[in-house]
């Protein structure tokens, strides 16, 4: 066989560097494990000054589903994850798509025939059969590994379909290291013979990883800990091949609970549900990062991390082997805490979709709104059901007027609106302060404490008994016509009990 290809791509293949890649199928959601194995693959280049490459995994033609690739590199943007090489920004070792590259595993297939470790097979199988065995349902066993080269040959001329198959040795064992699982050894008897070219000339999973990542340097690799029990079927091939071998790091399964693993199937949300249940991405990241991984020394008691305290504090030995349990209420702590921490204007620029589509009204502020909710959302969706009242008041029973703790009665309640309506009418300047100073100023005057007009004017403007701010923000953000309109209302209803 004429070397100078493979020598030719082997030069190509950078060296001295850290590089890992997120590798993908562009087969539907990002679910949360698939997000993990990005964000961790990312900061082991980041950490260490590496190069991060974004390779989209589509030779199973079957499975792809359209819009996929798109929304992959949506949330990578989203999220943060930059690629240094991939399929929109090329590098040196691309094409970083699989099914651009089905020439090379072609060339690296026969290569591996001639060196031992691998032959091909005319067994006649259904397309259907192909899958099964692809995942391991059951194993294969024929007599063509014994066709001797010309037979082989003679077939392939005579346009015999085929496919190629790992040569497994019959005998002994094979062990591979995991950065997290230690060593793992495991008898060759047990081993698949697996395809590695399929009948249509496109490589199966099994083998394309192990080309990619050779041909394009991968130094590390992270993944799912569903490919742990075909790993020493990939170390036989980087041995027959004499190619090293990477650093291995498989992830246990990101749970629902105990028993199951997370499934769009059953419901659990993937990434991009969370962003529409109002979650935040950068909190999201953060939870996603402890799903497997706890930080050491100064950090193992620190639960906040941006993305670059999490580029600097993380290390492959936080990496647990146990399943992560995936707890909604964890995540809403961790978004809630985010929500607080943001600065008032980044938080005003966020919530704006979401006030926007609460609130209707063009008169109300929605910038005034903002800082009401900020303290008292866990999520962006929280907010709607908060602010609803400023578009409309909701009908509302005079029982809102009864307090305890503010000594409020039906009958004082009314007799607070009728002396305060006077009051605020007169208000020629509508601001915070004046209509501060106004109920405050008024309240003294009839030596009571300021819950006695407060509350019920706060009930009156708003027909709630929990809302966010009290009866200054209220009057404030709805206008004086419309808080003289509100007190009109709350005045007549309480007068008709
Ligand atoms: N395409 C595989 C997946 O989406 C990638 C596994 C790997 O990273 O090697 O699960």
């Amino acid at each position: 066989m004429d070397m100078t290809w493979f020598d030719e791509m082997e030069s190509r293949i950078p060296k001295g560097e850290v590089r890992t890649r997120f590798a993908p199928s562009p087969t539907g959601y990002m679910h949360v494990g698939n997000l993990r194995t990005a964000l961790y693959t990312w900061l082991i280049a980041r950490n260490q000054g590496g190069r991060f490459l974004l390779r989209i995994e589509d030779t199973d033609q079957g499975r792809l589903v359209e819009g996929a690739a798109e929304m992959i590199y949506r949330t990578m943007a989203e999220c943060g994850l930059t690629h240094d090489e991939g399929p929109d920004v090329g590098g040196p070792v691309g094409p970083y798509i699989q099914s651009e590259r089905r020439g090379t595993y072609g060339q690296y297939a026969k290569l591996l025939v001639e060196r031992g470790g691998a032959y091909y097979c005319f067994c006649k199988k259904s397309e259907e059969a192909e899958e099964t065995e692809e995942k391991g349902v059951h194993k294969h066993h024929c007599s063509c590994p014994h066709l001797s080269a010309q037979e082989a040959e003679a077939k392939i001329d005579a346009g015999e379909p085929y496919v190629i198959r790992q040569k497994i040795p019959a005998e002994g064992t094979t062990t591979f290291h995991d950065a997290s699982f230690g060593d793992i050894t495991v008898e060759n008897a047990e081993l698949d013979e697996q395809i590695l070219l399929k009948s249509d000339g496109l490589p199966t999973y099994n083998f394309a990883n192990v080309i990619d990542d050779h041909l394009m340097g991968i130094t590390h690799v992270v993944r799912g800990s569903e490919y742990l029990s075909s790993a020493p079927k990939y170390n036989l091939l980087y041995e027959s091949f004499g190619w090293e071998i990477p650093t291995y790091i498989h992830c246990s399964p990101v749970m629902r609970d105990q028993h199951n693993k997370m499934s769009k199937r059953h419901g659990d949300p993937s990434y991009e549900d969370l962003k529409a249940q109002g979650y935040l991405t950068e909190a999201i990241l953060n939870y996603v990062a402890l799903l497997g991984w706890s930080p050491r020394g100064v950090d193992s008691q620190r639960e906040f991390f941006t993305l670059e305290e999490l580029t600097r504090a993380f290390d492959l030995s936080g990496i647990s082997k146990s399943p992560a349990i995936f707890d909604l209420e964890k995540l809403k702590y961790f978004n809630a805490n985010y929500l607080r921490a943001m600065a008032p204007k980044d938080f005003y620029q966020a919530a704006l979709p979401y006030l926007q589509s609460a609130i209707s009204s063009p008169s109300i502020d929605l910038s005034l709104v903002a800082p009401l909710v900020q303290p008292r959302c866990d999520t962006f969706l929280d907010i709607a059901p908060q602010v609803d009242f400023f578009d409309a008041l909701p009908t509302y029973s005079n029982e809102l007027y009864v307090h305890k703790k503010m000594k409020t009665t039906l009958e004082n309640s009314l007799e607070a609106l009728q002396l305060t309506r006077p009051i605020l009418a007169e208000l020629t300047d509508w601001t915070y302060e004046s209509i501060h100073t106004a109920l405050v100023e008024l309240a003294q005057k009839l030596e009571l404490k300021n819950g006695r007009i407060m509350w019920p004017v706060r009930t009156a403007l708003s027909g709630k008994a929990v809302t966010p701010g009290g009866a200054v923000e209220f009057c404030q953000i709805l206008g004086k016509e419309e808080t003289l309109r509100r007190i009109d209302l709350g005045i007549a209803q309480l007068s008709a009990s």
